[in-house]
């Protein structure tokens, strides 16, 4: 476009003419021409959302995405433009009814949460507020701190420590594990980099895969995670990871950090902190707690025992798009001290020096405090699902998921046609359908079929893993939607179909 600059007239008759050349041309906007139309659609979007919410236990637990459905995301690029109710009406058909299901009551794959209704409103307000929560002057900032405080309190830590909000227990982790390796590496890692610091990070056999990336992100190779093993609870051998600590430290390692369990992916399992809190004292290492899954149970006084000894920890990380049942995403890293937290994130070029006063009157918390620089107001939907259903609401919850689980692995003891292949003390129940003629393999394959059709049937959505070598179908409970005959049915499906299964292959 070409401009045509004239200077201000100083005649209000020609500034008029001035403004009349201009203006016209350069008041585009994304605005709707028409707030009411666009009220009207988002009226009709929330109603939409709302059914949704309400009416999954009428819906399949899962149907898989058709063919067609996946090519109409082949379009070429959108050059024109389309109205909102046309685009609207695309999301309607195509994407709204192929949902993954987790907000389904029968929905119990990997660690899937549920999505409470506060969440999701919370959402749709910081998106139109479009706050970026780096920090400067406005409420977001102290809505997070607020947030923050409260897990602090929760999970017992010293009042002076702090964290931040990031987008998934990956990486909160992997900030924990930053903090950590910057404040024990014993020289200045950030200027000098890894180089050939011979640091060691020690963790279960049954720590989450997102330990070991972060490490690898962090430069230090896979070689520098120390996998010890697990006891007959799928706990971390406390005496092995004495051992490997000393006899590395012997070795001319350094070993630097534990990676505690607090809820294991494959069964909950949930490491002695209090123990592993001993050795990094004594030891002089820092102690990160992964509690993606378990960190949660603080809520509950009945629980929270099986916690004893995260209050020690140097950092712990929870998920609160799991067990909080908020919608993705929101995790958080803990720090016990906010001056290493600092320490290992900090940096503050001229463009983002604090002015004293204005909006800008501190250096910006939470960008100091992870590697995001602009972030999403996450906060918010943790602040209003707290603040609405409260540690009580959010005790009863947790607690029914774990009954939930324990109700399930005692139909499963008692039902000879099954197989309870780890006993957890959380919310994650792995076992087999049973049938004693057949061999390992051939269970496994069996089992695999199950699961199989039951995901494709609709009925339920469990997930699989491996216990011990054999394949497990898993059930992980972060779900404030399933009720007790839930998990009647799905058993009853379980048995139903292992039967048919077996039948299929004897008539082969
Ligand atoms: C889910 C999970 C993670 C990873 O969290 P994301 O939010 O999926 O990145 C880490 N550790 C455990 C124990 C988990 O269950």
């Amino acid at each position: 476009m070409e401009i045509q600059v004239k200077p201000l007239a100083a005649d209000p008759a020609l500034a008029a003419e001035d403004a009349a050349v201009l203006a016209p041309k350069l008041d585009a906007t994304l605005d709707p021409a028409n707030w009411d139309a666009f009220a009207a659609l988002a009226h009709r979007a929330v109603d939409d959302m709302v059914a949704f919410l309400a009416g999954g236990r009428g819906r399949s637990a899962w149907r898989p995405l058709p063919s067609d459905v996946r090519d109409a995301f082949h379009e070429t690029l959108p050059m024109g433009g389309t109205s909102p109710e046309l685009v609207y009406a695309d999301f309607a058909r195509l994407i709204l009814p192929y949902t993954l299901g987790n907000t389904h009551p029968r929905f119990w794959g990997w660690v899937t949460g549920s999505g409470a209704p506060m969440g999701v409103l919370a959402d749709m307000l910081a998106a139109a507020m479009n706050i970026n929560a780096a920090g400067w002057d406005q409420a977001a900032v102290s809505v997070e701190e607020q947030v923050l405080q409260w897990w602090v309190e929760l999970l017992g830590l010293p009042p002076e420590a702090g964290g931040v909000l990031v987008s998934s227990g990956s990486q909160a982790s992997l900030v924990a594990l930053a903090v950590a390796r910057t404040d024990r590496a014993g020289y200045d890692i950030r200027a000098a980099g890894v180089r050939g610091a011979r640091l060691k990070f020690y963790c279960s056999t049954e720590t989450h895969s997102s330990i070991q990336k972060a490490v690898e992100v962090l430069g230090h190779g896979s070689d520098s995670v120390c996998f010890v093993p697990v006891d007959r609870e799928f706990r971390i051998d406390i005496r092995s990871l004495t051992q490997m600590v000393l006899a590395d430290r012997a070795r001319g390692y350094m070993p630097i950090c534990v990676i505690a369990n607090a809820g294991t992916v494959n069964t909950g399992a949930i490491d002695d902190l209090a123990g592993i809190a001993d050795i990094c004292r004594r030891e002089e290492m820092w102690m990160h707690v992964d509690g993606a899954i378990g960190a949660a149970v603080a809520f509950s006084s009945r629980l929270r025992p099986l916690l004893a000894g995260i209050e020690r920890a140097d950092s712990v990380t929870c998920d609160m798009h799991k067990w909080l049942y908020l919608p993705y995403d929101v995790a958080c890293t803990l720090v016990r001290d906010p001056s290493k937290h600092r320490a290992a994130f900090s940096i503050l070029p001229s463009y983002l020096a604090p002015t004293g006063r204005g909006t800008a009157p501190t250096p910006l918390k939470f960008a100091q405090l992870g590697i995001d620089l602009s972030r999403s107001f996450r906060a918010l939907k943790v602040w209003m699902a707290m603040k609405t259903y409260g540690v009580e609401g959010y005790s009863r919850m947790i607690e029914q998921n774990v009954d939930q689980a324990a109700y399930l692995q005692a139909r499963i003891r008692h039902e000879p046609l099954l197989e309870l292949l780890a006993a957890t003390p959380l919310n994650v129940v792995c076992f087999r359908y049973r049938q004693p003629s057949l061999d390992e393999k051939s269970l496994d394959d069996l089992n695999q079929e199950i699961l199989t059709r039951m995901q494709e049937q609709g009925i339920a959505v469990p997930s699989a893993t491996r216990v011990r070598g054999r394949f497990a179908i898993r059930v992980a409970i972060v779900n404030h939607r399933s009720r007790g005959e839930d998990f009647d049915q799905f058993l009853e499906a379980v048995i139903r179909l292992g039967a048919q299964i077996c039948q299929e292959n004897r008539a082969e």
